[in-house]
């Protein structure tokens, strides 16, 4: 991938990497970092910290790291190319097309985004030819308005096999294109036909509003009801909400999560423009990670069968882990949402208000659920609900909520309060054990090193390892030793292969009078790798003499290379890597 460097750098003078993260995440001083809550992982306490000064982050927690390019990448599931065009829109600038660098993957993306939006236009079209007259009818016989058609942009796929496959030929896509976005499948004989026929059609839309893809209803009772297209290049199934797109700026504070694409679209109908659905799956951590990027309280409305008071149980679980505040609403009479607002006419949007502000928290939810089919006046039963709850109480991370349902719990079922309370105690220290003996093991596993899956030799050869990062954080920090540093080091006195090659791409730019700094350098290396770098620079500060540090680290790396050449480490089997750790450990007792 070639852009004009000197474009890039531009661009990067442009751009305040804090002024960009603080659109996701709320940055808050710390020394002379940034801190904020992780976007990347479910982070509790500010792990996230933002070196504005040399144009990078990096998350404590979870590893995370880069330059603002690869926070685009990472936070909107975009591309090297994308996450620049994006940059390069918020600095008002344009990147000059077509001077013949990569266009692979970017123009099978641009292209399926093309014929996504044409069918869009060509199903919305149908719906209001006279092939579209049932599909307009079920619309209308369901209640959606002329308005919420538009809005979401419904459509109708006709009932013949090649209804879109030779609309979208006409205007110039290819039979693999059609084929790639999912729109058409394969026959046998290998021509496209149609995915979607006789189908009302749902476009679902990305976060900026383009259409990545479709949800199709069968308009009998086949099932299985709803046909999605599969993931393609712009489409990741687990990665996206219906609605959000719109529903992120009703969100003022406050999500709805709903099951169907129905339930969003007569909620949107009737006012709450902040439901949102997931795609004909389970909800994901990647979704509910997404969620929380816009609201501090999510209230889940699923169906009141058994299969959603499941899929409740377990999103609760996965919302709860993102620190988000729970809610759930439960729809009376065993109806989803959709069939509430529908069977109570004019008066459906207060009574859904009402049910709204009467939904409990995820915790008297879950006591509820513990309490059903429990005799509460046998002594056994009443012991051991209790129990439970207490000990369901006690994961509740503020105090005085905990505090507000013990004693709740205790008037209800006449106990002391003070017995329920040292019962969540002993549940919160035995889970406070746990987790102490589960972070004692992962700093052990993080010492030996042996964990570490990008850089596999570290473990043998900790000393030069080491010195070999102190050495990269070094050198992107100032170029001007850096220069020295390539022209005088050798690359093979690198003893780890994955540190060598970062080194050596380092040396190849400098060779090519072009930039190093951590966005410089973000398009030549993977988003983990990237993330790697940038740890190596969170750990080690600016120097007043780098020079003199470097000729410390390289000291390091002409002994160590002695030792241990890369040869020697590349054929260290599995045996001696134990035997090194065995003795490393005994070393350290
Ligand atoms: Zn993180």
């Amino acid at each position: 991938m070639s852009i004009p460097e000197d474009f890039v750098q531009e661009l990067k003078s442009r751009t305040d990497i804090a002024d960009v993260i603080s659109d996701y995440v709320t940055l808050k001083r710390s020394g002379r970092t940034l801190m904020g809550v992780c976007p990347f992982h479910n982070d509790r306490s500010p792990s996230f910290s933002v070196s504005r000064e040399n144009g990078f982050f990096y998350c404590f927690g979870c590893g995370a790291g880069g330059d603002v390019i690869t926070f685009l990448r990472k936070i909107e599931n975009l591309d090297y190319m994308e996450a620049l065009r994006k940059l390069a829109s918020r600095a008002g600038m344009t990147i000059p097309e077509n001077k013949g660098y990569d266009q692979g993957l970017m123009s099978i993306k641009s292209r399926i985004y093309e014929a996504n939006k044409e069918a869009g236009r060509f199903y919305f079209k149908q719906l209001y030819s006279p092939d579209g007259k049932n599909a307009l009818e079920y619309l209308k016989k369901r209640q959606i308005s002329e308005t919420m058609i538009r809005k979401f942009g419904l459509g109708y796929s006709p009932n013949n096999r090649f209804a879109l496959v030779n609309h979208l030929k006409s205007k110039g896509f290819s039979d693999n294109e059609l084929i790639t976005a999912n729109l058409a499948n394969q026959s046998r004989n290998g021509y496209p036909f149609d995915r979607f026929s006789d189908r009302v059609m749902f476009p679902i839309f990305d976060l900026s509003g383009r259409v990545i893809a479709f949800g199709g209803r069968i308009m009998s009772d086949i099932k299985p009801k709803y046909l999605n297209t599969s993931d393609t290049p712009v489409f990741n199934k687990s990665r996206n909400l219906f609605g959000l797109n719109t529903a992120k700026n009703h969100a003022n504070g406050t999500l709805i999560l709903v099951e169907g694409y129905m339930d969003v679209i007569s909620l949107h109908q009737a006012g709450f423009e902040n439901a949102v659905a997931t795609l004909g799956t389970a909800l994901t951590n990647e979704q509910a990670m997404m969620i929380k990027r816009y609201c501090e309280d999510v209230v889940i409305c699923y169906d009141s069968d058994e299969a959603g008071q499941k899929a409740t149980q377990r999103a609760i679980g996965i919302l709860r882990s993102t620190g988000l505040n729970i809610r759930i609403l439960t729809v009376p009479d065993g109806k989803d949402p959709d069939e509430f607002m529908k069977s109570h006419g004019d008066k459906g949007v207060s009574l859904f208000r009402r049910l709204l502000e009467k939904s409990g928290n995820d915790i008297e939810y879950r006591l509820n659920k513990m309490r059903e089919g429990l005799d509460l006046e046998n002594n056994d039963q009443r012991v051991q609900y209790l129990t439970n709850a207490a000990e369901l109480i006690s994961e509740l991370d503020n105090p005085v909520t905990q505090d507000v349902y013990l004693t709740k719990l205790s008037n209800e079922l006449d106990v002391q309060k003070s017995a329920l309370k040292s019962i969540a105690d002993k549940a919160a220290g035995k889970r406070m054990k746990k987790k102490r003996i589960e972070m004692q093991r992962q700093v052990e596993i993080d010492f030996s090193a042996v964990k570490d899956t990008l850089n596999k030799e570290k473990h043998l050869n900790l000393r030069a390892a080491n010195a070999e990062e102190a050495l990269i954080a070094l050198m992107i920090l100032n170029p001007d030793t850096a220069k020295k540093i390539a022209e005088e080091f050798p690359t093979d006195k690198f003893v780890t292969t994955f540190n060598r090659n970062i080194y050596t791409i380092l040396c190849e730019r400098i060779k090519n009078d072009k930039g190093i700094t951590m966005s410089d350098i973000s398009g030549d290396f993977s988003l983990d790798e990237i993330g790697r770098i940038a740890k190596m620079l969170i750990s080690h500060q600016r120097e007043d003499d780098p020079y003199s540090a470097a000729k410390i680290y390289t000291d390091i790396l002409y002994e160590e290379s002695e030792r241990m050449t890369p040869e020697q480490i590349a054929s260290a089997d599995n045996d001696s890597i134990m035997e090194q750790l065995r003795k490393m450990k005994m070393k350290k007792q």
